[in-house]
């Protein structure tokens, strides 16, 4: 992957010099929509251009829905106001119109990724006796089968069927090559191919497929391949509440 890049490196990456763009107002400066650094979401197909104003040439057309980050800007040129945007999943850079931008760092369209159940981890990522374990297992056995599962983060939900292995599962399609999956499920709540906010009801807590008792079985995967989740056993969990781990596709 790429490093990331600085404000300097990026400008020049965008055949701008360094000073001197016209209208172009610093970062700190009066109050403005968005910040540097800021994850944004296109609200419709978006085209991105190399250089602020209409004349510019097209780097790409983004889809609604894709997630940048906000690198420079803003500065007003024809009529628009216009931002740099590094556009995560595709790694492109360009400037795009603010009036076709939201912001994604909160509510449903946040990438951050979240615990999806109350409860206690009962065994976290990584090797185990067993063989390597891809995700993390939550366990609640105070409010048992059927405690709600909830996305982790927005996406496009499946379920899915695993007699030997995850029993009821669904598993959610998110940007950037990340995919969360919820394992050993009592119930579905959501239909295959659904869209789903973050914090939606998915489905409740089971004991389906290749299980010793009720729990959910959470991973993070990207390009399917297990990512990392932070957490001890033992430790609470709540759901909604953040993972410590940056999973902003970087
Ligand atoms: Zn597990």
């Amino acid at each position: 992957m790429p490093e990331k890049l600085n404000r300097r490196s990026i400008v020049k990456s965008l055949g701008i010099a360094a000073t001197g763009i016209a209208g172009t107002a610093a970062f700190g400066g009066t109050a403005s929509a968005f910040t540097d650094g800021e994850q944004v979401e296109a609200t419709t197909r978006l085209n991105t251009r190399k250089r602020p104003g209409t004349e510019s040439s097209v780097v790409a057309t983004v889809n609604a829905g894709e997630v940048g980050e906000i690198v420079n800007g803003p500065t007003d040129e024809d009529g628009y106001r216009w931002w740099g945007i590094h556009w995560l999943n595709r790694d492109v850079w360009g400037w795009s119109v603010e009036r076709y931008l939201t912001s994604a760092g909160g509510g449903s369209a946040g990438t951050d990724i979240v615990w999806p159940m109350d409860g206690i981890i009962s065994s976290d990522y990584g090797q185990r006796s067993s063989g390597f374990h891809g995700g993390v297992d939550v366990d609640n056995n105070v409010t048992g089968v059927g405690t709600p599962i909830y996305a982790a983060r927005a996406g496009t939900a499946y379920t899915a069927y695993d007699s030997g292995g995850y029993g009821n599962y669904v598993y959610i399609v998110h940007e950037n090559g990340y995919e969360t999956e919820y394992g050993h499920l009592n119930s579905f709540a959501v239909s295959d191919g659904q869209r789903v906010s973050r914090g939606d009801h998915i489905g409740g807590m089971g004991n389906s497929g290749n299980s010793t008792g009720p729990h959910l079985h959470f991973g993070i995967e990207r390009n399917n391949s297990p990512k990392p989740i932070p957490s001890d056993n033992y430790q609470t969990v709540s759901a909604l509440g953040a993972i410590q781990k940056d999973y902003s596709g970087l």
